[in-house]
């Protein structure tokens, strides 16, 4: 079950800063506030989806499409797409997951550990 009380629902909705990177009508891009690499930002789509597996069951094909593109145009703004990047997406207890909204993070800037 979703729930509206998410750190990314509130900056979603601007009650908390962020530092924004990209936003269109599906999607919002900002820096993370903890970076683990020199590049580190976070996509979130702006529909009400806990994780992944709840955003692809519910979303439409065009919204998965557009939402991963997004992504990618996310990363060609943060000028990682030369150097390398990394996405990952974090479902649940085991994966440390901490924000219960659905969100893909892109690493780069620099090596990535493995
Ligand atoms: P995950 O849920 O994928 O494990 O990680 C959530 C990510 O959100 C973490 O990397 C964390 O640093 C980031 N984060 C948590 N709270 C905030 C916040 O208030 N603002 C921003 N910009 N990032 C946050």
């Amino acid at each position: 079950m979703y729930d509206k009380n998410n750190v990314f629902y509130k900056i979603m909705q601007n009650e908390i800063p962020s530092k924004k990177i990209y936003e269109d009508e599906n999607v919002l891009a900002f820096y993370d506030i903890n970076p683990m690499y020199k590049v580190h930002a976070l996509v979130i789509s702006k529909k009400l989806c806990t994780d992944f597996d709840d955003f692809i069951n519910s979303a439409t094909a065009k919204e998965t499409a557009d939402f991963f593109k997004s992504v990618s145009k996310v990363a060609e703004i943060l000028d990682v797409k030369n150097s390398g990047y990394r996405i990952l997406s974090n479902i649940g207890e085991n994966a440390n997951q901490i924000v219960k909204h659905f969100h893909v993070h892109i690493l780069g800037g620099e090596k990535l550990r493995d």
